[in-house]
């Protein structure tokens, strides 16, 4: 399918990045491209050259699209999820806390009918095209998200568990843990997602 215009995300043409999504998250995600779009909007509202972390306030579909476009990853934890279930991501500097939200603004969705149904889910997913949505979001451009600048809490930002960071077995698993966590592992305390 190819789109009219040069919108691009990241360094790719619109229609690249799409494919990007399918192959890094396994089907084409509508969440993917708009959080793409947010961390360009996200980048632009930045210092250049400024090192940055980045907070996603949800779980679904945002963080591949940080981890796709920047080198923040969960992993490397340049990149935190704060569950708020917002579709809104924070670009910060890690010193000062001082950082950029971009959220999708439901009030802009008037204009907008097939990003409305799916971003508020105002029709069974069936009754959805994903060909109109992304087509939308490429007409649409950056016209949809809203920004606001925010300041990170200094307690956020610590990361807290890496102050603690002995490492011990566990008695009863015999496995490595933090002992900040307690006597026994988390999952050996009943915590573990294992029936
Ligand atoms: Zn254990």
């Amino acid at each position: 399918m190819e789109r009219e215009g040069d919108m691009k995300i990241g360094t790719y043409a619109y229609d690249e990045f799409i494919e990007k999504v399918k192959e890094f998250h396994g089907s084409i995600a509508p969440g993917i491209v708009a959080g793409g779009v947010m961390v360009d909007i996200a980048k632009a509202n930045l210092p250049e050259g400024e090192f940055f972390d980045v907070i996603c306030e949800s779980q679904h579909c945002l963080p591949d699209a940080v981890q796709l476009l920047t080198p923040c990853t969960i992993g490397n934890r340049w990149l935190k999820i704060a569950e708020t279930s917002r579709y809104a991501l924070t670009f910060y500097n890690k010193y000062t806390g001082e950082g950029i939200r971009v959220y999708l603004d439901a009030k802009k969705l008037g204009d907008w009918p097939a990003i409305s149904a799916w971003f508020l889910k105002e029709k069974p997913k069936k009754e959805q095209s994903l060909d109109r949505i992304l087509d939308e979001f490429c007409r649409a451009r950056t016209a949809i998200y809203g920004t606001e600048k925010v300041t990170v809490k200094p307690s956020f930002i610590a990361s807290p568990e890496k102050k603690h960071s002995a490492i011990g077995l566990c008695p009863c698993c015999g496995e490595a843990f933090r002992t900040s966590l307690g006597e026994r592992c988390p999952a050996c305390q009943g915590r573990g997602p294992y029936g």
